[in-house]
């Protein structure tokens, strides 16, 4: 993508209501848009991070068994009536609506009660089963504070999926699948070292449920963690019962201040009991569905990503979810002469189609490789290669180089290339890790 061609603008301004640091970073970087308290829009840069946290969530879903489909926003009275949930004193977050002839309406919050409901139509033997599905869905909800920026929105991204399972052993088979394929999903987005699976109140229920907590200084819960047992406990289910529950020693306990990124529940049958969400067994008897709901924060987890991965310059991206890969800045000056200007373009021209390749090798050292030539291609050393689609090019004519370079680091691609008239001089085009500061110069 060319810069020249993408409308929004980095910025020095943010909203006077603006305090987390998640948001701030990313309205000052025009990854999104505050369009009022806890409503933000993704911008076209945000929406990419948001697209590849969505995309290897996908694929671990997929990885999982489970099928992708999108539920209605919209929801009927009747659906969650019969759980007592559309009751506002016990869902407290319902946005509400009415049709024009008065029917009550209700925005999707959650879709467990319309999941069962839909699947209802589909689930009648045993022969139906194991069905897990799996969205990717703007949740509606009225939070009474928004003040963790995109990490509480009342309008946000959820990765939903629910399992129907025909016994027991399947349903916990499933239930444990899903938290390793959790585990890999914040692995592969760079929180993996820091979120713990943590023991947590259940709701209205069950009597407890597993989050994925996230080490996080704007978090706004607590964790207790036994560091050596690798067992975490939410501080809402603190309780002797728990510790003893599981094994724990209150004195082993650490305190520390996290995000919920994941919850998942497993309702076993207490909801098909609710919802009578039956099928018939081999033998023709009915039997209800053992029935689980597993969330993640998609728009939460970008937000996290965005408070841990950032300095006092910008955003610091992991390869895995930035908008691009490689941030290449060209520096054209009237002060130098053609021949050295027309050189800068061209060589960014080659980068940019693919005809000259950014490669890294097997011991992480960066080179320019020329694709019509073939000693180039044939060293097997090299393994990592730049694409036209990795590539962010700061093309703009009258725009310093200093501002570009500070764009650079507030936009938080991992690697920024440079070529100018310096970078030549110094033997070619510079490439500098946005993370560690370290930079080098590939001959070209
Ligand atoms: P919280 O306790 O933070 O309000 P929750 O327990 O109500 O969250 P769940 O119903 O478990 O949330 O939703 C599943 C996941 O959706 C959460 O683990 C979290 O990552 C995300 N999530 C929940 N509420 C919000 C929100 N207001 N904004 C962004 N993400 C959210
Ligand atoms: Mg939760």
């Amino acid at each position: 993508m060319l810069y020249s061609n993408l409308f929004t603008k980095t910025t020095k301004d943010i909203p006077s209501d603006e305090t987390s640091k998640n948001a701030q970073l990313l309205i000052r970087a025009g990854f999104v848009h505050k369009t009022m308290a806890g409503v933000y829009s993704y911008l076209p840069m945000g929406m990419k991070v948001l697209e590849k946290i969505k995309q290897i969530t996908r694929e671990e879903m997929n990885s999982v068994g489970a099928n992708e489909l999108i539920m209605s926003s919209l929801q009927k009275k009747e659906t969650w009536q019969i759980t007592n949930r559309w009751d506002d004193e016990i869902v407290d977050v319902w946005f509400k609506s009415k049709l024009k002839n008065d029917t009550e309406v209700g925005f999707g919050w959650s879709h467990e009660e319309a999941i069962i409901e839909m699947m209802k139509n589909h689930i009648a033997s045993y022969k139906d089963l194991p069905a897990n599905v799996y969205q990717f869905q703007t949740k509606m909800r009225n939070e009474l504070r928004a003040k963790s920026g995109i990490m509480r929105g009342r309008e946000f991204v959820m990765k939903d999926m629910y399992s129907c399972s025909v016994d027991k052993d399947q349903h916990e088979k499933f239930y444990q699948e899903t938290i390793k394929a959790y585990h890999r999903i914040f692995s592969r987005v760079g929180v993996g070292d820091i979120t713990y699976l943590t023991f947590a109140s259940g709701g209205a229920f069950t009597e407890f449920s597993h989050e994925f907590q996230t080490i996080c200084n704007a978090g706004e819960d607590y964790i207790y963690i036994d560091k050596a047992q690798k067992v975490a406990i939410n501080e809402e289910v603190l309780t002797d019962k728990v510790l003893n529950m599981l094994n724990v020693k209150r004195e082993n306990l650490e305190k520390i201040k996290t995000l919920e990124t994941g919850n998942i529940f497993n309702f076993g049958l207490v909801k098909s009991e609710q919802t009578n969400f039956k099928f018939t067994n081999k033998e023709g008897n009915e039997q209800l569905v053992w029935f689980g709901s597993y969330g993640i924060g998609m728009t939460r987890l970008m937000g996290v990503i965005a408070e841990i991965y950032s300095d006092e310059k910008g955003l610091k991206w992991p390869e895995s979810v930035a908008p691009f890969k490689y941030h290449l800045v060209t520096h054209i000056s009237e002060k130098d002469t053609t021949e050295i200007n027309q050189k800068i373009l061209n060589l960014a021209q080659s980068i940019y189609s693919g005809e000259l390749k950014l490669a890294r090798d097997n011991k992480g050292s960066w080179r320019v490789i020329d694709v019509n030539n073939l000693s180039d291609i044939a060293d097997f050393s090299l393994n990592d290669f730049s694409t036209s689609d990795q590539i962010f090019w700061d093309d703009r004519d009258g725009v310093s180089i200093g501002q570009k370079l500070g764009d650079a680091d507030l936009i938080g691609c991992p690697w920024q290339v440079v070529i100018s008239k310096r970078s030549l001089e110094n033997g070619g085009i510079e490439i500098k890790d946005r993370n560690t500061g370290e930079s080098s110069v590939l001959e070209v």
